[in-house]
């Protein structure tokens, strides 16, 4: 009954002030979250973390040595990525950190790789 009650509420308030998906504004659906499905097709995954000689490997192991690295997205300009990480930086939507730090978590956790991490440096 709570959860009927706590769902009822949330329905409502979306009924009257919709979330808006962080890329590109439209109205999420309640199965979406942050972002709409259409915005996340859109966005360019490196799939990098599948491969443990990817290019940021190469191009890292030339300035220090490294066991592993990889990039979640390609920038590209004029893109979905890039407005989101303008609205990240400097629209205060922390939440699109969250977004993209847990799909990243999601795609390495089962990566041997990436099992003992001792750092994350998050470069946008
Ligand atoms: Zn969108």
């Amino acid at each position: 009954m709570k959860n009927f009650a706590k769902e009822f509420a949330s329905d409502l308030v979306n009924l009257f002030f919709p979330l808006q998906c962080l890329g590109c504004n439209t109205p999420l659906t309640p199965h979406e979250k942050d972002i709409c499905v259409h915005c996340q097709l859109q966005l360019p995954f490196t799939y990098f973390h599948l491969d443990g000689n990817n290019p940021m490997v190469q191009k890292l192991n030339t300035l220090l040595k490294i066991e592993a690295a990889t990039a979640l997205c390609y920038f590209e300009k004029n893109s979905i990525l890039e407005r989101m990480l303008y609205q990240l930086k400097y629209s205060g939507q922390q939440q699109l950190g969250a977004y993209f730090g847990s799909l990243m978590g999601e795609l390495l956790k089962h990566i041997k790789d990436f099992q003992n991490v001792q750092a994350v440096i998050p470069v946008p």
